[in-house]
């Protein structure tokens, strides 16, 4: 599988020097073509700011302290996102990587028609671009989510909160983007609608060939959308599997918390026990796995020693790793 984009040692902070909390922590992580990677964890374990990071879009205080962000455009050589000019940055998104907020179906312009607004996408990034031919691309794109011609003209506050959030995630990828971001991207809707627009955005993922990465708390919809999973927290990634094996085989005494926090979708019902506790605060990241002071199997090295992410000498499946004393790696993996 070829990879599009790779992300190594990747760390984040929030402010300079000695004030400075680590919001990401030297994340490893590769997203192949065509692939959609899901991101889990609790708020405030890092994977907004990894892919705000990702996209430099990250908001001061927010700076990227190390690192590398390789994209692969496929025809032309890899380069670096984080080495990119700001001219370099604004073609690289949207057309290269396009995301869609937490929140985004929030952010269309209530007075432009939905037609206008995505047709002024197609203005800022393809100028020349007849007027036409956007029209007939918005008009595509706006099919392709599920929406009606005739809802073409409407303004935002005449569409459902499902209809506008398909109205984003057409504009994401209405110049062809290689890589889409989700960030929370159903959060605000319910559970049926969600499942019916991400079902819609995998078939278009089929169709389009672009690949995913798709953030979200619940990783209930991770097990049944993504086909890796990565779990995030205090900053750092913790396991990473495929979602099957996520689902069935956990290692991550976290991993384990989160899948018993959401009702299975399929099989037997389990118990929704949780996890006791809340997350870590940046500020005061506990010493050792940042999880002990919440994991129930915690013992001697935990509270002291980090554990390394990769892969246990038991383990023999691929793209398994997991960082976790219960667990230890003998030679932390060469991050491929
Ligand atoms: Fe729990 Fe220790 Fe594993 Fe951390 S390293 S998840 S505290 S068992
Ligand atoms: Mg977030």
């Amino acid at each position: 599988k070829q990879p599009v984009l790779e992300i190594r040692n990747l760390n984040v902070d929030y402010g300079l020097g000695g004030k400075a909390v680590h919001a990401v922590r030297d994340v490893n992580l590769t997203l192949h073509r065509g692939e959609v990677l899901g991101l889990a964890g609790e708020s405030g374990s890092g994977k907004s700011t990894l892919a705000y990071g990702m996209t430099r879009l990250l908001a001061p205080p927010g700076v990227i302290t190390g690192g590398d962000v390789i994209y692969h455009p496929g025809q032309a050589e890899p380069y670096d996102v984080l080495g990119l000019s700001d001219r370099g940055l604004r073609e690289f998104r949207w057309n290269e990587v396009a995301i869609v907020f937490q929140g985004a179906m929030n952010s269309l312009n209530p007075v432009h028609r939905i037609s206008t607004q995505l047709t002024d996408v197609l203005r800022a990034h393809q100028p020349s671009m007849s007027e036409h031919s956007r029209t007939a691309r918005a008009r595509e794109m706006l099919k392709l989510v599920g929406i009606a011609p005739d809802r073409m003209d409407a303004y935002p506050h005449q569409l459902s909160g499902g209809m506008r959030q398909r109205v984003m995630i057409g504009m994401a990828l209405i110049l062809q983007p290689q890589v889409v971001i989700m960030d929370e991207p159903t959060t605000a809707l319910d559970v049926v609608m969600q499942r019916q627009i991400l079902g819609q955005l995998i078939e278009l993922r089929e169709r389009l060939g672009f690949s995913v990465i798709f953030i979200t708390h619940d990783l209930s919809l991770l097990v049944e959308f993504s086909d890796r999973i990565a779990i995030m927290y205090g900053g750092r990634i913790v396991e990473e599997a495929p979602a099957a094996t996520i689902y069935r085989d956990a290692l991550h005494p976290y991993s384990k918390g989160l899948l018993s926090s959401f009702p299975a979708l399929r099989g037997p019902r389990r118990e929704l026990s949780g996890i006791p506790g809340s997350p870590p605060d940046l500020a005061g990241m506990p010493p050792g796995c940042s999880f002990h002071p919440r994991c129930p199997r915690a013992f001697e090295p935990c509270s002291t020693a980090i554990p390394v992410l990769g892969r246990p000498e038991h383990l023999t499946g691929a793209g398994r790793s997991v960082a976790c004393w219960l667990h230890p790696v003998p030679i932390p993996l060469e991050k491929n």
